[in-house]
Formats: structure tokens, C-alpha cells, sequence
């Protein structure tokens, strides 16, 4: 460390030392005699942290028969270990919220550092860990130098905040200006509160998600923490910068955790907000829906993301690298040469998979089939070439109006199909219907002529109402919706409806 800030900071007056209760409970916890009516009647001392630890020792983190009535109580929940890591936790947040800030958003930063600790903890549990509490308060900790920096450099967070919604350019920053960033400064400073050597490591390297996983516990501990700030920012981000594919596969090469396992840890992430919330008086999410983080999480992680992590590693590895070059030709052969989307063949492949994924996990899984009203047509009166520029426009048009995650494929001819996942059956009807809406408001220019062309479309979801057999069921289904808009007269859509279908067969 760069001895002159050492300096500056060893002297800036206004930086909390661990307060009174804090300390006690570190000496505590570093005897190795330590019985617990010494640890009971010390935490008794402070009536607020008494009643949290109670608090968590009946929460369902914890789940137990019995109800614990008193302090002795928790602890045998607890453990001993863990009541003191916590009890550390309520009493060093309580004193370091307290201080003053300069230009560092204090709320933002607590949101952050909260988060981070319950991430920490539910990527603890998922790997087994046996010091969750610890882990936990590690994150927690984990930006404690940027309180110290703040204190110490008034003006070096005054930049602004976007700066302090971007950790990883936050570091650059403070690394510009000091040579060393906030991490390393926190666990020297932890290390001089004398905070377990586990604590002020793990703080210290909270900024290196490695690469290499093992299972030694002292190194998943370390992972774990480094991971909690990626994460947390998934919940404190505005959805634009959430960037769930991303930290889902820093998750699997740090930790081993494949996306199934990752998105099971956002949702206990979010069961476990309230509760953080609760004990910790602080308003994590303010206006967001941890719903709506979920389910946002679920559609990039869950469901199509094979494809958007492929389309990541592509675009991480140099151009010209013969692996980013093999997955280009891959792709290629994916395409539909005349309109760009999928093929017939991927489309099956892709279908497949999705359809066994939403049936084993419950998700909904939606089709749509979409098929040019009286095309023929236009082939008849204007060319073929004048129909191929039309069903490019069709794939633009299904583009513009689906989502990223959505797959869109070329059936055959002029008949296309739109892989909807995580999408329930009002959704696919909403959006199916914006798809015949955008066709109807779509002019296209053909020579000296100009031509609307409306589309047809059934649906069928799969899932929530209905369990298809296969999938050559639930295509059909689609197909069969598909056949029911054309005979009601074309430009419009329709769900799939069993009874309609069973009608459609008798008259077929
Ligand atoms: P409907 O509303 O019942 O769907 O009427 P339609 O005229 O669209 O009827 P149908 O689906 O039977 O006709 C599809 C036509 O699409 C037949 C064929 O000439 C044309 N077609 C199929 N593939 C291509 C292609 O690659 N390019 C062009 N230009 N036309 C194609
Ligand atoms: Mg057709
Ligand atoms: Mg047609």
C-alpha cells in the first residue's frame, strides 16, 4: 500500500474503529474457551442486537420445531460461531451506516453491500459451505474501503453516480487515482481490526472472480464472496444493465454452478430479501419486484441462454480465432439463407430441448405458427423476386416484435414459427397479436406498387392449462390454431382451444 495514504488514512479522524460491542464480540470469538453463558450475557448487553439474533434464530433460514424464547436459546440454534459472526454483522453495519458521508451515496452503497452478503450466503448454501455466516459477513464487508476512501479522499467519489453503479469501473478509478482500490484497502483495514484471517483475505480479493474451481473450502469461500457483488447487481441495476448471462457464466467457471443451479440461487436470493430487509431495517429493492427480477433471470438464464452464451463467447473471443470462427460456420448452417432467421432443422433441434426443459422444470413454453395470408398472389402478380423481398420483410417484421430470447424460424415457403420460452399462454396471445397488428401497419413497396400483406397465426402454449405429449403434438396444436384463423377469415390469431380442434377434426 502506498504509504502515504496509509498514512491519510490511519489519521482521518473521522473513520469509525470497530465500535465497543464489536470488539468484545471479536475477542469472544478468538477464545478458544468460549462458553456460551459469556456469549449470552455479552450480547444480552445491547437489547437491539439481542432481539435480531432472536429474530434469526426463528426465521426460516433457520427452520426449526421449537420456538426460541431467549438469547440462550438462539445460540443453541445458532451455534456459537454464527451468533457472534452475526452478532458482528448488526454491530458494525449499525456503526458504519452512522457515519458521514462525502461523495459516496450511502444508501446505494448499503443497498449494494447488503445484497452482496445475502447473495453470498445463498451461493454458500448452494455449495455446501458450513460458514454461511461468515460468508455472509464477508460481502457484507467486502466494500468496507470505500468508506475509508471516502473519508480519506472527500473528492474521490464526487465524480458522479454512474461511476458508483459501476463496480468494476469504480475500481479503475480508485486504481487511477491511488494506486490500489477499495478491496485492498478493506481488508487491510479488516486485518487491523483484527477480524479472522478468512474475512480479510476473502474482502481483499473480492474483486477476482478466479477461473479455476476446486473444492477446497477456503477457496470457495473466497468465490463465493467475489461473486456476491456480480449478483447484487442484478437485483440493483435497472433492468438494461443486468447482465444475467454474464455473471451466470462467471457463476459456472467459479464456482461449477450450471444455470439451473444459478437461477435456483437468484430465487432464494429473492426469498431471503425480505427477511435481510426485516433485520436490517434498510429498503433493498426500493421500487423494483424481485418477481420481475426472477423472471426476467429466468428467461435469459433458463431457457434460451445455451444460445445467448454461445453469441457472448463469440463475441469475447478475437475475430480471426478459429474457435469464434467454427462457431460462425456453425451458425451458418443454422440459417436460413433468403431471410437470416432459423432454420427448419434448428428449429426442431431447438425445440426439442426446450420443450423437455419447460416440461421437467414447469416453466411455460409457447408457439406460435404464422403463415402469409394469400401470398400465392403476390408471386402471381408482381414475380417471385418480389415475394422473396416479402418474406425478408416478414422476418424483420417477427423480429421487431418479439424479444431477444425468442426464437424465430423459416417453416418452409412462406410459413414461419416463433419459439416463445418462458411465456405463458396471454403473453404469446399479446404478443402474437402485436405480430398481426405490425403486418397490418406495414406498407411494402413493390416496383412502381404498394401492398399490405396480412398474416395468420396460432398458438399453443405448453405447460400452465395444457401438457402436450411431444412435440410434434404441441406443433400440431399450433398448426391446427393456425388453420382455424385462416377459415374465420385470415389476419388475425388464434389460441389453441382442444374443443375447436376436436370440432375442425369432425368436419375434416
Ligand atoms: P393462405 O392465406 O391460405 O395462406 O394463402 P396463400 O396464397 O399464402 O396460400 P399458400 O400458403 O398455399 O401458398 C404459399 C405460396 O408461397 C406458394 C408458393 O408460391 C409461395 N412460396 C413458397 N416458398 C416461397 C419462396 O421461397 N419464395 C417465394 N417468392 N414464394 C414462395
Ligand atoms: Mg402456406
Ligand atoms: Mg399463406
Amino acid at each position: 500500500m502506498n504509504p502515504e495514504i496509509e498514512a491519510h488514512l490511519r489519521l482521518s479522524v473521522n473513520f469509525p474503529s470497530p465500535p465497543g460491542v464489536a470488539t468484545h464480540i471479536i475477542e469472544l470469538a478468538q477464545d478458544p474457551d468460549i462458553e456460551m453463558g459469556k456469549v449470552a450475557k455479552a450480547l444480552s448487553m445491547d437489547s437491539a442486537l439481542a432481539t435480531k439474533i432472536l429474530r434469526i434464530a426463528n426465521s426460516p433460514l433457520y427452520a426449526q420445531r421449537r420456538k426460541s424464547e431467549n438469547l440462550r436459546q438462539a445460540l443453541v440454534v445458532l451455534g456459537l460461531n454464527a451468533t457472534l459472526t452475526l452478532a458482528l454483522s448488526f454491530s458494525l453495519v449499525k456503526s458504519l451506516r452512522g457515519g458521514k458521508s462525502n461523495g459516496l451515496n450511502y444508501g446505494l452503497y448499503w443497498r449494494r453491500a447488503l445484497l452482496a452478503a445475502t447473495a453470498a450466503r445463498a451461493l454458500g448454501d448452494a455449495m455446501h459451505q458450513s460458514l454461511v455466516e461468515e460468508i455472509f459477513l464477508a460481502a457484507l464487508l467486502q466494500d468496507v474501503g470505500m468508506l475509508a476512501l471516502d473519508q480519506a479522499v472527500p473528492d474521490l467519489y464526487s465524480r458522479g453516480e454512474a461511476l458508483q453503479r459501476n463496480h468494476t469501473a469504480l475500481a479503475e478509478h480508485e486504481k487511477k487515482r491511488l494506486q490500489v482500490d477499495h478491496a485492498h484497502i478493506g481488508g487491510w483495514l479488516m486485518k487491523g481490526w483484527n477480524l479472522p484471517e478468512r474475512l480479510h483475505r476473502a474482502i481483499e480479493h473480492s474483486h477476482q472472480v478466479a477461473l479455476s474451481h476446486s473444492a477446497d473450502p477456503a477457496e470457495v469461500f473466497d468465490r463465493c464472496v467475489a461473486l456476491s457483488g456480480p449478483v447484487a447487481d442484478l437485483f440493483l441495476l435497472d433492468p438494461e444493465h443486468r447482465q444475467f448471462a454474464e455473471t451466470a457464466l462467471s457463476a459456472e467457471r467459479s464456482l461449477g454452478l450450471d444455470r439451473m443451479a444459478f437461477g435456483q440461487v437468484l430465487g432464494t436470493i429473492g426469498a431471503m430479501i425480505p427477511e435481510t430487509e426485516a433485520i436490517f431495517e434498510a429498503d433493498l429493492l426500493a421500487k423494483q419486484h424481485p418477481e420481475l427480477i426472477l423472471e426476467q433471470a429466468r428467461e435469459v438464464l433458463m431457457l434460451r441462454s445455451l444460445h445467448t452464451l454461445r453469441e457472448i463467447n463469440t463475441l469475447r473471443s478475437a475475430p480471426g480465432d478459429s474457435s469464434s470462427r467454427a462457431l460462425e460456420l456453425e451458425e451458418e448452417t443454422r440459417r436460413d439463407e433468403l431471410t437470416g432467421v432459423y432454420n427448419r432443422a434448428y428449429l426442431d433441434q431447438f425445440l426439442e430441448r426446450e420443450f423437455e426443459s419447460s416440461t421437467r422444470h414447469k416453466w411455460p413454453l409457447s408457439v406460435a405458427f404464422a403463415d402469409l395470408d394469400n401470398f400465392k398472389k403476390i408471386n402471381d402478380s408482381f414475380g417471385h423476386q418480389a415475394g422473396d423481398r416479402i418474406l425478408q420483410a416478414t422476418a424483420r417484421i417477427i423480429r421487431g416484435n418479439t424479444r431477444e430470447t425468442d426464437l424465430i424460424a423459416r417453416y418452409g415457403g412462406e410459413e414461419f414459427v416463433v419459439v416463445l420460452p418462458a411465456t405463458d399462454a396471454d403473453t404469446a396471445r399479446s404478443i402474437c397479436e402485436r405480430i398481426v397488428m405490425a403486418f397490418r401497419n406495414t406498407g411494402h413497396v413493390i416496383g412502381s406498387d404498394h401492398a399490405t400483406m396480412t398474416i395468420s397465426i396460432g398458438c399453443a402454449t405448453h405447460g400452465t392449462q395444457t401438457l402436450f405429449n411431444s412435440v410434434a403434438d404441441f406443433v400440431k396444436a399450433a398448426d391446427q390454431a393456425l388453420y382455424t384463423a385462416k377459415i374465420r377469415g385470415r389476419n388475425r390469431m388464434v389460441p389453441f382451444d382442444g374443443q375447436i380442434s376436436a370440432a375442425l377434426a369432425h368436419i375434416g
